[in-house]
C-alpha cells in the first residue's frame, strides 16, 4: 500500500513514531493508503528546517521568489492529470471539478502570488510629522493548517501567499485527504524548490495540528476548517500572543427573488448547493425564496436535484460523488436524523444510497423555520432547507438568522435593493446574480462564527508581514 511520507528540509521523512494512519477511498470505504502519523518531534524537525532556511529565502529579491512559485505552478500543471486523480480519489470528488476546476485554481493560487511577490507595495506618509514609511517585512516561520473538502486549492491558497511574502512554511494537510499536498511536496523536490522553506507535515489535528499552533517557533497560523476546531487553535494561540487566521464554517443562505432570473440561472442555483456534494464552505444550504414564485421554484428546483448524476468519483460523467469519510457520513445522517424530528418535509433525497462507500442522495427539506437546528447549524453535506419569505425585511431576518457570517447569494434584478442587502446583509462576502465568481485580489472571509481575518491578495500578503514605522525627521 502506498505511503505518504512527511516532507520535510526537501526531502521524504518518515513519522518519527514510525506509526502510520490509513487513507480511505470514499467511493468503496476501502483504505487505500497510509500517511504519516505525525507527532511533535515530526514538527520540531520540519520547523528547524523552516528557520534554517528563513535568513536565504527571506533576503530573496521579491521577484527570484516569484520565479520559484511561477516554476511550481508550471510543474504541478505538468503533472495535472496525475494530481486530479489522486485528489478524486481520496476525496471522492467528482474527477470533472477536480481536473477543471480545483487543480487548476491550486495551480492559479501559485501563480497569482508570485505576481503578488512582485507588486506588493508599503505605505509613506508625509506632511504632519516627518517622512514615515512601513517596511512589511516576513514574519519567519509559519504554520498553515487547511482541510479536505478542496485539499490542494486551499493548501496553496495558504502556502502561496506565505512564500511570496518571504517567510517559510511548515503546512499541514487534512490527514483524511493527504495525497495531492504530497504530490504538490514532490514536485517542489522535483524542481530544487530550495529545501526548507516549503515543509509538509502530516498526521491528526489534536497531534501535530496543535504542536504546530503552540510550537515557540511559529510566529503565525493560517487555518480553514471548522468553527469548534477554529476556537480551539484561538484558544491556544491567545496566551502566546501568535497572529492568527481563521477561515471558518458557514451555513449560507440563496436568497431568490420573484423578479431574478432564477428560471435562467437554475443550473447554477443547484450547483451552489450541491457542487463537491454540499462541502464546500460556500454552498447555500438554506434557500429563501420570494412566496409568490415558492411553488414554482420548488418544483423546479427539485425536479432539477433529482436528475444530478450520482456515482463514481472516476466517471467524468458524475456530478455528485461520496462524503468524504465514514465520520462525515454519520454526521450528515445524524443531521437527516434532527430534521426529520424537527418535522421536515423530505422533497428528494433523505437518505444514504445504497451502493458501497459514503453516498447520501442530494435532499431538498421544507417546513422547517428558521430557528431550527437544521436551519441554524452547519451540515456540510447535499442537504438544503427551502423557506419561504414574504417581503424585503422578511427575507433579511432570514438570512441574518445565523451565527454564521460567511457569504449570501442574491438572485434579484432589482439593483438598488440587492445594495442594499450588500450593506445589510451580515456576511464577510455578498454574491448577486453569480456564486463563487472569485477574483483572488478581493477579501475572502466570513464574519461572526465564520472566522476571523480575510484572505486573498493585499490581505493575505499583509497577514504574511509585520508593519514596522520607520519615522525620518524633514
Ligand atoms: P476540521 O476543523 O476538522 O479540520 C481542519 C484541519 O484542522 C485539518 O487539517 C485537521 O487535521 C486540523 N485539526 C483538527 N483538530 C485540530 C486541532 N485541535 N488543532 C489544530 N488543528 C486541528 O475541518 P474539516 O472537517 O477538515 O473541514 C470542514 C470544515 O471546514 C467545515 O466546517 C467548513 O465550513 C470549513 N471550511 C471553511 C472554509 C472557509 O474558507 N471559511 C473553507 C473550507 C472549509
Amino acid at each position: 500500500m502506498q505511503r505518504y511520507p512527511h516532507w520535510i528540509d526537501g526531502k521524504p521523512h518518515p513519522p518519527a513514531s514510525d506509526a502510520w494512519l490509513d487513507v480511505h477511498a470514499p467511493a468503496s470505504g476501502e483504505a487505500i493508503a497510509q500517511v504519516a502519523a505525525g507527532t511533535p518531534p515530526d514538527v520540531d524537525a520540519a520547523m528547524l528546517a523552516a528557520q534554517r532556511a528563513f535568513p536565504m529565502w527571506s533576503s530573496l529579491p521579491n521577484s527570484q521568489r516569484a520565479r520559484w512559485l511561477e516554476r511550481l505552478a508550471d510543474a504541478l500543471e505538468a503533472r495535472l492529470e496525475e494530481v486530479a486523480q489522486a485528489e478524486s480519489r481520496d476525496g471522492g470528488k467528482p474527477i470533472t471539478l477536480a481536473r477543471d476546476i480545483e487543480i487548476p485554481r491550486a495551480i492559479a493560487n501559485l501563480r497569482f502570488f508570485a505576481h503578488a511577490a512582485t507588486q506588493f507595495a508599503s505605505e509613506s506618509h508625509h506632511g504632519e510629522a516627518g517622512l514615515n514609511f512601513t517596511l512589511r517585512q516576513p514574519l519567519g516561520v509559519v504554520a498553515t493548517i487547511s482541510p479536505w473538502n478542496l485539499p490542494l486549492y486551499l493548501f496553496t491558497w495558504k502556502i502561496a501567499p506565505a512564500l511570496a511574502a518571504g517567510n517559510c512554511v511548515v503546512a499541514k494537510p487534512s490527514e483524511v485527504t493527504p495525497h495531492s499536498a504530497t504530490l504538490l511536496a514532490e514536485i517542489a523536490a522535483s524542481i530544487g524548490f530550495p529545501p526548507g522553506v516549503f515543509n509538509l507535515v502530516h498526521g491528526a489535528g489534536p497531534t501535530v495540528g496543535e504542536a504546530l499552533v503552540t510550537h515557540p517557533l511559529t510566529k503565525a497560523i493560517s487555518f480553514t476548517g471548522s468553527t469548534a476546531v477554529g476556537k480551539r487553535i484561538a484558544t491556544l494561540a491567545a496566551p502566546l500572543l501568535k497572529k492568527v487566521s481563521l477561515e471558518l464554517g458557514g451555513k449560507n443562505p440563496s436568497l431568490v427573488f420573484a423578479d431574478s432570473d432564477w428560471r435562467d440561472n437554475l443550473d447554477t442555483i443547484v450547483r451552489s448547493a450541491f457542487q463537491n456534494s454540499g462541502q464546500i464552505c460556500l454552498c447555500g444550504s438554506r434557500l429563501l425564496i420570494e412566496r409568490a414564485v415558492y411553488g414554482e421554484f420548488r418544483d423546479a428546483f427539485v425536479e432539477r436535484v433529482k436528475s444530478l448524476r450520482v456515482g463514481d468519483p472516476a466517471d467524468p460523467a458524475t456530478q455528485i460523488g461520496p462524503l468524504v469519510s465514514q465520520a462525515h457520513f454519520d454526521k450528515v445522517m445524524r443531521a437527516l436524523a434532527i430534521a426529520r424530528e424537527e418535522g421536515a418535509h423530505v422533497l428528494c433525497g433523505g437518505d444514504a444510497i445504497d451502493r458501497p462507500g459514503w453516498y447520501v442522495a442530494p435532499t431538498v427539506l421544507e417546513g422547517l423555520g428558521p430557528d431550527t437546528a437544521t436551519n441554524r447549524e452547519e451540515i456540510f453535506g447535499p442537504v438544503v432547507t427551502l423557506q419561504a419569505f414574504d417581503n424585503d425585511d422578511h427575507a433579511l431576518d432570514f438570512a441574518n438568522a445565523s451565527d454564521y457570517g460567511l457569504v449570501a447569494t442574491l438572485w434579484d434584478r432589482d439593483l438598488p435593493r440587492a445594495l442594499r442587502f450588500a450593506r445589510e446583509l451580515r456576511t464577510g462576502m455578498v454574491w448577486i446574480n453569480t456564486w463563487l465568481m472569485r477574483d483572488l485580489r478581493t477579501p475572502f472571509g466570513g464574519s461572526n462564527q465564520s472566522g476571523l481575518g480575510r484572505e486573498g491578495g493585499a490581505e493575505a500578503m499583509r497577514f504574511f508581514t509585520e508593519a514596522r514605522n520607520v519615522g525620518i525627521s524633514m
